[in-house]
């Protein structure tokens, strides 16, 4: 088992690519923390751990709320007295051009995504600094590398985790804490079925064309990310610091 002992706390794991990775990093051997916004999906994400035998617990929590996300941690420090690993996966999609998106709009997207990366690893990062050990995944996204209209504060955001991510690096690798990225490619999931039905007309023929400028033919699934999680939450990955770790299916511009 590839995590056996390590506590894991995961935001967002009510749906999609957290929930994968709640689910693939119990059956590693993990005890994971669920987070999310929404109950009903997180407590649906602890009991199909609990139905294989895993170790879970459900902490609600707005990660964009000060106050919510210390009690989240202060919770999950009771129960498991540390925690190895921090998953900021949260995040919401935003749609429009710069001149179309007004300010609450980019706002939300702002918060939800970099302050949701930036509370839970403020109120973790003490407790690894006394372990002397941790590892820090930040869900970015490969637009934060390559360039892809009508989704400035999305581009923004994820750019921006993406910069905070080696800026966290360099400040706790005197602690033994490494801090890496994740930049996924389109994952069919939840979250890009709202933004296909927000901006095409034809959402399955958006998916097909999506699909021809990747080299895989294919969009990915969020197990396909998990993994990669999976890999940066390890001691496999000791020597990843500050990296980008793309899981894109080759995308292909131009
Ligand atoms: P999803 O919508 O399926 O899941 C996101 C989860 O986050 C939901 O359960 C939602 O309730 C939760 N959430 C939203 N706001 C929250 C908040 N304020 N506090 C706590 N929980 C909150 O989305 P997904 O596709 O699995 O995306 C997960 C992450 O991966 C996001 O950060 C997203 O930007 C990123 N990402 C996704 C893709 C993709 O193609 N799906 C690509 C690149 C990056």
């Amino acid at each position: 088992m590839r995590l056996r002992d390590k506590v894991v706390l995961i935001t967002g794991a009510g749906s999609g690519i957290g929930k994968s990775a709640a689910l693939l990093f119990a059956r590693e051997g993990a005890s994971v923390v669920v987070n999310d916004l929404d109950s009903v999906k997180g407590g649906k994400t602890v009991s199909e751990i609990i139905e294989f035998g895993g170790d879970a617990f459900f902490l609600q929590a707005d990660v964009t709320n000060p106050i919510s996300v210390k009690t989240m941690v202060e919770e999950a420090i009771n129960k498991y007295k540390r925690i190895d690993v921090l998953f900021n996966n949260a995040g919401i999609s935003g749609v429009g051009k710069l001149h179309e998106t007004n300010l609450n709009e980019w706002d939300q997207t702002i918060r939800v995504n970099i302050n949701g990366v930036m509370l839970p690893s403020k109120f973790v990062l003490p407790y690894m600094m006394d372990q002397k050990k941790g590892s820090i995944i930040n869900m970015s996204s490969c637009i934060a590398e390559i360039g892809l209209g009508n989704r400035a504060s999305y581009s923004a955001s994820k750019g921006a985790v993406l910069a905070l991510t080696k800026s966290m690096q360099v400040d706790y690798a005197p602690y033994n804490i490494r801090v890496n990225a994740l930049l996924p490619g389109t994952i069919l999931t939840p979250f890009v079925e709202t933004y296909l039905k927000e901006s095409y007309a034809d959402p399955e023929e958006a998916i097909e064309k999506i699909k021809t400028r990747q080299l895989s033919g294919e969009l990915g699934k969020p197990e396909d990310v998990a993994f990669a999680a999976l890999y940066l939450a390890s001691d496999e990955s000791k020597f990843m610091m500050g990296s980008p770790l793309y899981i894109d299916g080759g995308v292909v511009f131009g």
